[in-house]
């Protein structure tokens, strides 16, 4: 795909990623911002996300990010980056309404929801995809730091399954235009507020184990998130620290968004396909790490997940 070719003649391009955005949806929507906006001056381009964390306001472009709220003209041009197209939130009507919709992502769960599509679910981030994408010769700094904070955040800072040579040979390039790698990923990867790292205690001193301890489930209710104040931004990096304890092949992290609702996170090992056990309640993500929003109680989720998390250890 030619990235500026597929936008020739648009007037106005639009970008998001999906609803919570993390940073490899962030990283992907300002790197093609910053590059677009080079790549073509004559056109109109603009990002809409939902919320996204305050930790990102060091990649350029972060104080032009919109809220998908207002009524819009019409786009040329959307794209939709790090999900399909019906996790976009507010900004799906923008999508849908495009003259062109592109979708460039790297979910597995993900079979294409644009007119064109590049789903590269070997890749480890959405990022990486765009970067094999990215004319070398308008690359600069911004867009390189944009990329690389995609690149840490999906890999767990190049430890995860999904980090690749070609990741770390991009990776290299990208440290190349000196920015400060140690300081962002200081200060979006590891670093959390004192109110973040208490719930993180909380979650983690209250989790119970089952399915003879090769399971673990933590969980944050309505009432705890008022009292710490805390929102699902602040629960970043909590499921994975499940997942670090000994003898655990499937973390889960949940936390209630609605009454008897509930957003779900999980992490696996080897022995469990986190996309199988999300999909049958409609949600997706890769094969060590997915996500689904359930109904019902917490007993309910947590029965409901177990039988397919089960079906899988058994084998
Ligand atoms: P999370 O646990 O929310 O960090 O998500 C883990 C991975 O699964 C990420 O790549 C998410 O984008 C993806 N994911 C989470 N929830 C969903 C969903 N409902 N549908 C599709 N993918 C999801
Ligand atoms: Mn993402
Ligand atoms: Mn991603």
């Amino acid at each position: 795909m030619n990235l500026l070719a597929e936008c020739q003649g648009a007037k106005r391009i639009g970008i998001s990623g999906h609803i919570r955005p993390d940073g490899d949806c962030v990283g992907s929507c300002l790197a093609l911002y910053q590059y677009l906006k080079k790549g073509l001056p004559e056109a109109v381009v603009q990002v809409y996300l939902e919320n996204p964390a305050e930790t990102f306001r060091e990649i350029g472009g972060f104080e032009d990010i919109l809220a998908p709220l207002e009524e819009q003209e019409t786009f040329d041009v959307y794209f939709a980056l790090d999900c399909s197209g019906d996790r976009l939130g507010g900004a799906e009507r923008y999508y849908n309404g495009a003259g062109k919709k592109i979708n460039i992502d790297h979910h597995i769960s993900n079979s294409g929801s644009g007119d064109v599509n590049l789903v590269r679910p070997e890749v480890g981030s959405c990022c990486e995809v765009l970067f094999e994408l990215f004319d070398k010769e308008l690359l600069d700094a911004d867009i390189a730091k944009a990329v690389y904070i995609g690149m840490i955040h999906d890999t767990g800072v190049f430890q995860y399954s999904n980090t690749r040579p070609e990741t770390l040979r991009i990776a290299a390039q990208l440290i190349e235009y000196g920015f400060d790698f140690p300081g962002i990923i200081q200060e979006t990867f590891y670093q959390k507020t004192y109110l973040q790292t208490q719930i993180m205690g909380r979650v983690l001193m209250e989790s119970v184990r089952f399915l003879d301890g090769h399971c673990i489930v933590g969980w944050v209710d309505r009432r705890t998130m008022e009292f710490y104040n805390v929102s699902s931004k602040d629960f970043e990096g909590i499921v994975n620290q499940l997942r670090n304890i000994e003898g655990v092949d499937c973390a889960i992290f949940m936390y209630e968004t609605d009454i008897q609702e509930f957003k779900i996170s999980l992490r696996t090992s080897d022995k469990v396909d986190a996309t199988k056990v999300v999909g049958p309640f409609g949600g997706g993500g890769h094969m060590r790490a997915a996500g689904c929003t359930m109904k019902g109680t917490f007993h309910d989720c947590v029965n409901n997940l177990s039988r397919y998390i089960a079906e899988q250890l058994d084998k």
